[in-house]
């Protein structure tokens, strides 16, 4: 029905995803409208992104991003590099020089994609607030925008791990919830002339703590972000969000203390306070569970959200892009896809939210207090820490790192590492103050001592 003919395509929310779907249907000829909530970046200051909670928090890329802008959107890519992101390359003995993503902040890279889709002929950005999916005639057949109608053959869901545009038609989530950890963090500036701080591992500093943890992600051109990760439900660390109780806490963490040191970097934000983390699965059945309405597809973090502790949030909404775009190359009425997208998201993202849920649930039970659990599968995370004892779990997980293979991949390992945890074995901490010692320092930040 729609080969070689111009759809009309509505794209709900203009951020990394919208951006990708929008600008590649619009170079495959379509017309493509895109209706975001926030306006445009600034030509000058910050671009203050309230639809986006997470927009000025640490955000690490992961090969996939650069790998699919490249292939589905080169001139975004190129903008990127030209706004400063960074390559990232490591040795791994044994395998030579491994490619590892990108640095860069989220703003820098969102207004790459932004400033780029500016100029894609086809793709309108239109800022308004998307209030529903308008269905007729069992499909899909456009979006209400600020209260008037918009028609299209097939809307894009690209809103968000908060969008609720399409929840007149579309089921609830079915895997996942809050995942029980928060956060907060603020981004610094190496002084010039100052170098990087040390790192643990080729892309990040992190440090495991008695029930926190602190890990720096590095950005382009010296910026980097400091995150405090702490269980939802305690109350006390809540204080790591004001300036001085963090200031103190950075200082008080070694390595950490290094990095914040202000001979070497400057705070270029405040502390900012995360909103809650989820781990969730969205899939694109209908109200009743049931087929989803045809021509409506949702992508992105509107299908799939991931605690940040493994910086996958971008990948998966990349990928799933991807996917959605070789669906649509085969398939002349749009209306079709919905289906098989959704098989291929369940066999390939929704591993990922399951593996999430698993590894920051077991992860707050063991800030507070708990041993590894013994009487279960293992947790991903302490599959891969186990590797510290065993190296024969180091080489079965290079699949699961780069997240090419699926969280599956460590289940041949997992008796390696259970083996390890039955010896009596347990990841060593590392060195700075116990939760309680934080607690302390909270208290005196905030009495000024
Ligand atoms: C604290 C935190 C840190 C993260 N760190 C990382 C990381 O290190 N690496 C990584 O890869 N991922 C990370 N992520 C995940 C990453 O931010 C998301 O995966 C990414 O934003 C998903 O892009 P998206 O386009 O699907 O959704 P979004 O970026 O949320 O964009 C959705 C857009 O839709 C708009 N919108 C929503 N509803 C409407 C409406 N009704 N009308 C109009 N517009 C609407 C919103 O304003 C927004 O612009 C992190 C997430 C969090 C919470």
């Amino acid at each position: 029905m729609w080969e070689g003919e111009v759809m009309r395509v509505a794209v709900v929310g203009a951020g990394p995803a919208g951006l990708l779907v929008g600008s590649a249907l619009a170079g495959r000829g379509h017309q493509v409208v895109a209706v975001e909530r926030d306006a445009g970046p600034p030509r000058q200051g910050v671009w203050a992104r309230r639809g986006v909670m997470q927009f000025h928090h640490a955000h690490g890329f992961r090969p996939q991003v650069g790998q699919v802008l490249q292939e589905e959107w080169p001139a975004a890519f190129a903008a990127w590099m030209a706004l400063g992101a960074e390559p990232i390359t490591f040795d791994v003995p044994g395998v030579g020089p491994v490619h590892g993503g990108h640095r860069s902040r989220r703003d820098t890279f969102e207004r790459a994609l932004r400033t780029t889709a500016d100029g894609v002929a086809d793709l309108s950005i239109r800022q308004g607030h998307v209030d529903g999916v308008v269905a007729s005639g069992g499909r899909v057949r456009g979006i209400v925008v600020d209260g008037h109608s918009l028609e299209a053959d097939l809307v894009v869901d690209a809103s968000g791990r908060s969008g609720r545009a399409a929840d007149e038609v579309r089921a609830p989530a079915s895997a996942g919830g809050a995942c029980g950890m928060a956060y907060v963090d603020r981004q610094y500036r190496l002084r010039d002339g100052a170098g990087p701080g040390p790192m643990s591992n080729p892309l990040a500093w992190q440090a495991d703590l008695d029930g926190y943890q602190a890990v720096v992600f590095l950005h382009e051109r010296g910026h980097f972000s400091v995150v405090l990760v702490r269980p939802t439900a305690d109350a006390a660390l809540k204080g790591l969000r004001s300036a001085a109780a963090f200031d103190a806490a950075c200082a008080a963490i070694p390595g950490l203390a290094e990095w914040t040191d202000p001979g070497r970097a400057r705070p270029v934000t405040q502390v900012l306070p995360g909103g809650a983390l989820y781990n969730v699965y969205r899939g694109q059945r209908g109200i009743g569970g049931g087929s989803g309405l045809p021509g409506l597809v949702s992508v992105g973090d509107a299908v799939a959200t991931t605690t940040p502790t493994f910086g996958r949030g971008l990948a998966m909404a990349f990928l799933q892009v991807q996917r959605l775009l070789a669906l649509l190359d085969a398939e002349a009425d749009p209306a079709m896809v919905g289906e098989p997208f959704d098989a291929w998201c369940e066999d390939t993202m929704l591993p990922w939210v399951c593996d999430h849920i698993r590894i920051d649930g077991d992860q707050v039970r063991r800030w507070q207090g708990g041993d590894v659990d013994l009487t279960r599968r293992l947790p991903s995370d302490l599959i891969l820490s186990a590797a510290q004892v065993d190296p024969r779990i180091a080489e079965a997980s290079t699949g699961y790192l780069g997240m090419v293979d699926l969280p599956s991949c460590l289940d041949p390992v997992e008796p390696l590492a259970r083996a390890v945890y039955e010896s009596g074995w347990r990841p060593p901490r590392s060195p700075g103050p116990t939760r309680q010692d934080l607690v302390d320092l909270i208290g005196a930040a905030a009495g000024g001592g």
